[in-house]
């Protein structure tokens, strides 16, 4: 790789360095044409204008030690105390502003192994009860924390997870149960009330993943849509997860961690005292903590305010159940599970499914294909937020375009899926830059037809899957 960018004698010509950054940022996503089905939350230029201003304002302070930035700990009481109050919780409730849901989901993971070792010690093994549709990041944390991760079934049809199957697997080594509200794939909510409850029983803590979908659904509850219980008012929920930077619409960066009582949130700190630097007493992963998420944060919250978010989320809200019915009027395609918000997985009935995406990326739109696992098939998945939803109306009529005359759903070819599955156990001699080329793979970026390569992946294990995807990756960076 070039290092252009490290000249010997640097350049005052800032304008000439913003516009290569400029035109560097030209190929990416955005939230121009309102074609992006994934990947972007967005409300609106306005609201970004004030964002990238306030992102700006919090540049150069430094959340590690509030007491020489008192902002830091101002910007994040407030953040959290809306949250809290957001979610319902009681009023001993405590959080932490975070970079994301990753460290979120990571850091309430910590919680429940670090509670657990001082409340039951005689735990050497512990684990994790996690539905299989919860959110990659658990597994994660269970990889990074020694926690394991045990993988629950969800019912076929809702999609929510099978407390049967919750009950079956608890063991004496449980230390938590994980419940979405709701799951990215499928935009459902797990049975949180039935965890709540058995998590009290057993003496359990029960972690809500509601990153994308805590600032949601409140709205939603008032605008009248009937949802199930999923927040502090369920006795046993002892932490939730809220990232802004999705349906709260402020810059990447940011999520919030609610604990249910500060002794529960003393599990998720971390302190060292035995170096010869400063003492360290880290409420997150971070040591430097930026505080330009929480500025920005800060700001986008009070220019939109609750009836702002209303609006937005009724816009989006309203396109989602179009979109379900419009699809539901479609031969050939269906909806999995019932979603309670914008995220809606939409899956063929005998057509190829990869075939679909790459007819919907033939015309314009960007959709996420999303691999088989477990109960849930292959799908497309859709994200539907206020900048997508004006456009739902000419999405479905592609969509009704695209669906007739799909190629039959196949795996790919046995023989090239045994040669994958051996590259991926390390069964040598496979050159990763000559496979990517012959995917079509160039310069990091995927050939417009692509239902080739996530037809084979799909046909791949899970193992295979995740080997194959992190030699690519490593492929793409110097
Ligand atoms: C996005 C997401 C996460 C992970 O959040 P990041 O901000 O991408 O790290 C966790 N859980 C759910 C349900 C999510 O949708």
């Amino acid at each position: 790789m070039s290092n252009e960018i490290f000249p010997e004698n640097g350049s005052t010509d800032d304008d000439a360095i913003l516009g290569r950054l400029a035109a560097l940022r030209e190929d990416d996503l955005s939230a121009k044409d309102g074609n992006a089905f994934a990947f972007i939350y967005d409300a609106g230029d306005e609201v970004n204008q004030l964002a990238r201003k306030a992102f700006a304002a919090g540049m150069s302070g430094n959340g590690l030690d509030p007491t020489v930035y008192p902002s830091a700990r101002r910007l994040e009481n407030d953040l959290v105390g809306a949250t809290l109050g957001h979610l319902r919780a009681p009023e001993e409730a405590v959080g932490t502003v975070t970079s994301g849901g990753t460290e979120s989901v990571i850091l309430a993971v910590k919680t429940a192994r670090d509670y657990a070792r001082s409340k039951r010690p005689e735990i050497t093994e512990p684990n994790m009860l996690l539905p299989e549709t919860a959110h990659a990041s658990f597994q994660k944390a269970a990889h990074y924390l020694g926690v394991k991760a045990i993988l629950v079934d969800v019912d076929p049809v809702t999609m929510e997870a099978s407390m049967d199957d919750v009950r079956a697997k608890l063991d004496a080594n449980t230390i938590l149960l994980v419940g979405s509200a709701p799951s990215y794939a499928h935009g459902v909510i797990d049975p949180i009330a039935e965890m709540g409850a058995l998590a009290q029983e057993k003496n359990l803590l029960l972690h809500v993943d509601a990153c994308i979908g805590g600032w949601v659904l409140p709205f939603e509850r008032d605008l009248g849509v009937k949802l199930p219980e999923f927040d502090f008012q369920v006795p046993g929920v002892t932490s939730m997860s809220v990232d802004l930077h999705k349906y709260g619409f402020t810059p990447k960066g940011i999520s919030i961690l609610a604990q249910r009582n500060r002794e529960l949130r003393s599990a998720q700190y971390y302190s060292c005292a035995t170096w010869s630097g400063y003492s360290i007493i880290n409420p997150t992963i971070q040591g430097s903590k930026s505080l330009a998420p929480m500025t920005a944060a800060w700001a986008v919250i009070q220019r939109l305010g609750k009836s702002g978010y209303r609006e937005l989320i009724g816009q989006a809200w309203k396109a989602t159940e179009k979109f379900v019915e419009g699809v539901k009027a479609i031969d050939g395609i269906r909806v999995i599970g019932t979603p309670v918000m914008g995220l809606v997985a939409v899956t063929t009935e005998g057509g190829d499914v990869f075939e679909l995406a790459d007819r919907l990326t033939a015309a314009g739109w960007h959709v996420q294909p999303t691999y088989k696992f477990g109960n849930s098939p292959a799908h497309i998945h859709f994200s539907i937020d206020p900048h997508n939803a004006p456009k739902v109306g000419a999405l479905l009529e592609d969509l009704k375009k695209a669906t007739p005359g799909l190629p039959e759903s196949e795996d790919a070819p046995g023989p090239v899926v045994q040669l994958l599955e051996a590259v991926a156990q390390g069964a040598g001699g496979m050159d990763t830059g000559a496979m990517m080329a012959e995917f079509g793979i160039k310069d990091g970026k995927l050939p417009s037809t692509q239902a080739p390569i996530h037809r084979l992946l799909n046909s791949c294990s899970p193992t295979a899957r995740e080997k194959l995807l992190t030699l690519f990756l490593g492929e793409m960076f110097s």
